[in-house]
């Protein structure tokens, strides 16, 4: 039986010295890349800089013409 390695999708045979993972390498860099992910959850809300900028309706005020 095997599997396919989380991180390069190699196939892994089932009671593999790095089970599910081909390798310790492999094994390292899909732990690394689940810290990555939560490390990039912050810990407070981010500053609303990233708003769309919507122009503001509603205003009745349109001197174009
Ligand atoms: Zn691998």
């Amino acid at each position: 039986m095997t599997v396919k390695c989380p991180t390069c999708k190699k196939e892994v045979e089932f009671g593999a010295h790095d089970f599910p993972f081909c390798s310790e390498r492999c094994r390292l860099l899909d732990i690394g890349r689940w810290a990555d992910e939560e490390y990039r959850i912050p810990a407070v809300s981010p500053p609303f800089e990233l708003q769309p900028n919507e122009p503001a309706q509603g205003g009745g005020t349109q001197d174009d013409e």
